[in-house]
């Protein structure tokens, strides 16, 4: 029917990593609404180029009841459809045994796991039993709480059923003080969950952490910065009529665009006199590192003296009035130095822990 229609793509999210294909780009509406809007969404999107696996929600998790809970597996033939006539992969949410079994009725290619299911080890567990002795990739979300442990621990349970194929997505955390993003990205957490797990391909999800469509590019952006596999991505073909995730969906035109734009850049530098260059530049934040080690290390020493002049004078640890200035003290001498204010302030918070910590150990003596 349609000219894309000429060899399924086979879904080796591993072999496409090792052969160098990344970034993976999966892309298709938050759910799965009718016939027409998913095969119109699939087919335009294919047109771009610039996707390799479709997604849908078939059954979508909402926060509060009588939101759009999905269409339910009256949905599934439609992504069937959509394989055929565009000749992508398709993925599709799962968050318990019956999702599973009905998803690898409907010959679907590729599950992922939602953060609201990472939280639950039950529910982790009951999705990598139904899929025991069948080696579909499976995608596992971080939970919604920034909780790298039970990230971990959700991979591993998928691991130890015997999935092989397997691959995370970060998509934010709920954070109740968060202003910009609709999920606080906290990179570091995900860039933790690369250093524990470097086998696994990691992917990035823009809509779920931005919420709002204009922040998409920039965080997609850092995420191929970051050396990220892939990227997941909600495109509509009416973004603003969607039944779900209104705000933070793309027309499959716009996600195009968008993917051509980004830069993707190389892990090594080609040319062997720039790595010499690089290699120069790194001694020297190491020779830099290891005097923050030696200051810090003084400074916790004398945190320490004081600790216990503070105790044989039974005095409170913490001085309101002494922290308020030290604080104000290193955020103004910060931004002079061109810092920014947010960055002094965690540096200077966490170093004023330790020593609260260094205080009450002398203390305990
Ligand atoms: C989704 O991908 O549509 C979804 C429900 O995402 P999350 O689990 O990240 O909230
Ligand atoms: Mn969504």
């Amino acid at each position: 029917m349609f000219e894309f229609n000429k060899n399924l793509k086979k879904c080796m999210m591993i072999d496409w990593i090792k052969n160098d294909k990344k970034p993976i780009l999966i892309a298709g509406p938050c759910s799965a609404e009718t016939e027409e809007q998913v095969i119109e969404t699939a087919v335009r999107l294919a047109k771009t180029g610039k996707i390799d696996i479709l997604r849908a929600g078939i059954w979508k998790p909402r926060t509060r009841p009588g939101a759009f809970e999905g269409i339910g597996a009256k949905g599934l033939p439609w992504l069937q459809k959509a394989k055929e006539i565009t000749g992508l992969p398709v993925a599709v949410e799962v968050a318990k045994a019956s999702h599973v079994e009905l998803c690898l009725e409907f010959g679907i290619d590729v599950l992922w796991i939602g953060a609201r299911t990472t939280v639950n080890p039950f529910a982790v567990q009951e999705v990598a039993d139904a899929l025991r002795g069948v080696n579909i990739p499976v995608l596992l979300k971080n939970p919604i709480n920034p909780d790298l442990a039970l990230w971990l621990g959700g991979m591993e349970r998928l691991q130890k059923v015997g999935l092989t194929q397997l691959g995370a997505i970060h998509r934010g955390f709920s954070s109740a003080g968060e202003k910009i993003y609709r999920n606080r990205p906290q990179w570091q957490i995900a860039i933790d969950f690369k250093t524990a797990m470097p086998q696994i391909p990691m992917i990035n999800d823009p809509s779920h952490i931005c919420g709002r469509r204009d922040l998409l590019h920039k965080v997609a952006q850092k995420a191929m910065d970051l050396n990220f596999d892939g990227l997941i991505i909600e495109s509509h073909i009416t973004p603003d009529t969607a039944w779900s995730d209104a705000a933070q969906q793309i027309t499959p035109e716009v996600y195009g665009q968008m993917m051509a734009d980004l830069i993707i850049r190389q892990y090594d530098p080609k040319d062997i006199k720039e790595k010499s260059k690089l290699e120069r530049f790194r001694k020297e934040i190491d020779m830099i590192d290891e005097e923050i080690m030696g200051i810090l290390a003084s400074r916790m020493k004398i945190a320490r003296e004081i600790g216990l002049y503070k105790k044989e004078n039974n005095m409170t640890i913490l001085q309101s009035d002494r922290w308020k200035e030290v604080l104000e003290k290193f955020i103004s001498r910060g931004v002079q130095s061109g810092l920014s204010e947010e960055f002094i302030t965690r540096i200077i918070k966490s170093i004023h822990d330790e020593s609260i910590e260094q205080q009450e150990s002398v203390m305990e003596e």
